[in-house]
């Protein structure tokens, strides 16, 4: 997938070289000044978190968690091993951002972790990259060996007196690994399944030490922010949402891609940049962070700016960043049964109600779809869904949940419709 725009975490990138992604071209750009910035100035651990509180920079994984709170939790005076790990385990519908940041900068990943370590005190890293996109794996390893020759990773980097090693793992496609303790115990060599919190990563993490696990997107910002002062990074964005942000942008728009842009841009504006709706059709509804976040109309979507307060202000949640764009041909019904039916497979069995209900979601609206819904699956559905959230030990169960309340809230009547017809309200169905 082409990326077409460029902030921080693609800066100066040029998306026409396809060397692009090596280590000569990144450190051409000012790759690498930033662990340069720690040494040379000898910035103290504290200095760093301070840089990472000011830049406002939150978690680009989905639950936008404040980046510098989280890596203050970890214990500093812990005598034992720490970890720090990356989750590389883009599964979600409609998010593809992070296979970008691996083909095309996977430096500054690199050397966003290695700052991480630094920082948090870990000396053992790991990137955990989803199965399916098995060539981002072989990259970073290329780029892992280009960063080891140079004296990136090891012992005392750059004469610094602190060590990290950094080791690529790749998963074998299962949503679930992209839950941050299903991720550990697959790493750990286990079933991919989530683990009951608290104890939380941070106090017990991977083989049970303090661990940090954060994003692709948000390690690959550090280097800016540690390189420019956090500052400089949060007046990219707006207040509480600091920098830029990669949009997956998918579905009926003329140019889908990935694009970086300040937080807070406007949708309108960001839908201009990927080309405006394909064959001049009407905007009809957006997901606006990823499948699991409820859907919202154009009317709503048209007059919200893409940050994490706004669209959680406007009712739903801007996640990891997908945003799938749904024109006026849209069936919605059919939209939610392909969703659906993407939780009911990926949901790893562990607890009754996401196991049992997901798979109850699913034949209810694939029963609508196929002319065989009656009267009172709209209600169903809803009691259904209450009796899963809420109720799981991970997140997947509300995943399941948001969008199935999030159509019946916006789009209740194309379901009456579809009940009562026995057809789609849209057009072409
Ligand atoms: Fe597994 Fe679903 Fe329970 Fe999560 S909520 S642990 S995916 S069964």
């Amino acid at each position: 997938m082409a990326t077409f725009v460029k902030g921080v975490v693609f800066e100066d990138v040029d998306f026409e070289n396809p060397d692009s992604w090596r280590l000569e071209e990144y450190v051409k750009r000012g790759g690498y000044a930033a662990l340069q910035k720690i040494v040379n100035e000898k910035m103290t651990q504290d200095a760093v978190i301070a840089e990472m509180k000011t830049s406002a920079l939150r978690g680009r994984g989905g639950a936008g968690f404040p980046t510098g709170l989280k890596w203050s939790f970890m214990p500093r005076s812990f005598p034992g091993q720490k970890y720090l790990v990356c989750n590389t385990d883009e599964g979600e519908p409609g998010t593809f951002k992070d296979l970008d940041i691996i083909m095309y900068n996977p430096h500054a990943l690199i050397e966003g972790m290695i700052i991480g370590g630094f920082t948090m005190g870990a000396t053992v890293g790991y990137n955990y990259i989803h199965g399916e996109v098995f060539e981002a794996y072989l990259r970073f390893e290329e780029a892992l060996e280009e960063a080891r020759k140079a004296g990136f990773l090891g012992n005392n980097i750059l004469g610094g007196g602190f060590d990290f090693e950094l080791h690529a793992h790749h998963g074998y496609g299962a949503y679930i690994c992209g839950e941050e303790t299903a991720l550990l115990e697959s790493l750990e060599g286990k079933k991919g399944q989530p683990r009951f919190k608290p104890p939380f990563p941070a106090s017990f993490g991977l083989y049970g030490k303090p661990t940090t696990i954060n994003n692709t997107e948000t390690y690959a910002s550090v280097p800016y922010i540690v390189r420019n002062g956090g500052q400089k990074f949060l007046e990219l964005g707006k207040p509480n949402n600091g920098g830029t942000k990669l949009f997956s942008i998918s579905g009926h728009v003329n140019r889908p891609g990935n694009y970086e842009v300040p937080l807070g841009m406007p949708f309108s504006e960001l839908l201009e940049l990927a080309g405006g709706m394909r064959n001049g059709k009407k905007l009809k509804a957006v997901i606006p962070g990823g499948s699991s976040a409820p859907v919202l109309p154009a009317e709503i979507m048209m007059n919200t700016t893409m940050d994490f307060d706004a669209i959680s202000k406007a009712g739903s949640m801007l996640g990891s960043g997908a945003v799938i764009v749904m024109d006026e041909d849209t069936c919605m019904v059919k939209a939610l049964e392909r969703l659906s039916y993407f939780y009911f497979e990926e949901s790893c069995g562990q607890c009754t109600p996401c196991r049992e209900g997901t798979g109850w979601l699913y034949r209810v609206i694939h029963r609508i779809e196929h002319g065989q819904g009656r009267p009172e699956d709209l209600d169903l559905l809803l009691d259904v869904g209450g009796n899963i959230a809420g109720r799981t030990i991970c997140a997947l169960g509300d995943a399941a949940v948001m969008p199935v309340q999030g159509m019946l809230k916006h789009f209740r009547s194309e379901f009456e419709y579809h009940i009562e017809n026995k057809r789609c309200i849209a057009p072409g169905y």
